[in-house]
């Protein structure tokens, strides 16, 4: 390619020159502290299963921890705009979400993703949990927009777990008859679940049969 010799990409991780345009090579990718899957399904490790509370999903899966590299491309993109950490985050999504669609474990008929929280974040306009997961799930199942918000809510992050719960209850809709499919619903970062459950809910009493949680990364304990 003619861009890779005029343009060639470095690793993020270590500044080396990579093929394809890549932006983390492939020795920094295959060291990178991605979740191992335990029978392929993150709500079987008791770890994550302590911290996060989603009854109303079967399974969940992500790329890893919200901290360290993972914490700052997040945070850079999402809130600084860095575009560049786009194509690192598509990448480890990408990565991870290969691996796990050779499982065979789990394939969706539809796949939702979360819509943004309020108005306060209007003036990103972009939905970064699209931007950065829409190559990990082409080809693997319809996108839809059916699910929606309905109340305002505050933001998450300043509430206790509890007040969570309460905040975001009767915040979703869905405008799709689910009967008998397998949803997924994807988000960036899963803290308390709170959220995800209750979409996850909605799914459900518009028919679902079963519903799963895709997250780009899970807060530690550390964090709450
Ligand atoms: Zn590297």
């Amino acid at each position: 390619m003619v861009m890779d010799w005029l343009f060639p990409s470095q690793c993020v991780c270590c500044q080396n020159f990579t093929s394809n345009r890549a932006k983390i090579c492939e020795f920094c990718l295959a060291d990178f502290p991605f979740f191992i899957f335990d029978q392929h399904n993150l709500l079987l490790r008791p770890d994550v299963a302590r911290l996060v509370n989603l009854p109303h999903c079967e399974g969940l899966v992500a790329c890893g921890w919200y901290q360290g590299a993972l914490k700052v491309w997040l945070s850079e993109y999402k809130f600084h705009q860095r575009s560049h950490h786009k194509a690192v985050l598509q990448q480890l999504i990408t990565y991870q979400m290969q691996r796990f669609w050779l499982t065979g474990n789990f394939l969706p008929d539809v796949c939702f993703i979360m819509p943004l929280s309020n108005r306060r974040y209007f003036w990103r306009g972009f939905n970064q949990v699209t931007q950065t997961w829409m190559p990990a799930l082409q080809g693997i199942s319809p996108i839809s927009s059916a699910l929606t918000r309905i109340k305002s809510t505050k933001p998450q992050s300043i509430l206790n777990r509890k007040q969570r719960r309460s905040n975001i209850k009767g915040a979703f809709s869905v405008k799709l008859d689910l009967q008998g499919k397998k949803v997924v619903i994807v988000d960036d970062v899963i803290t308390t679940g709170s959220t995800m459950d209750e979409a996850a809910q909605a799914c459900l009493e518009a028919g679902a049969a079963k519903v799963w949680a895709f997250a780009t990364a899970l807060t530690p304990l550390l964090g709450k």
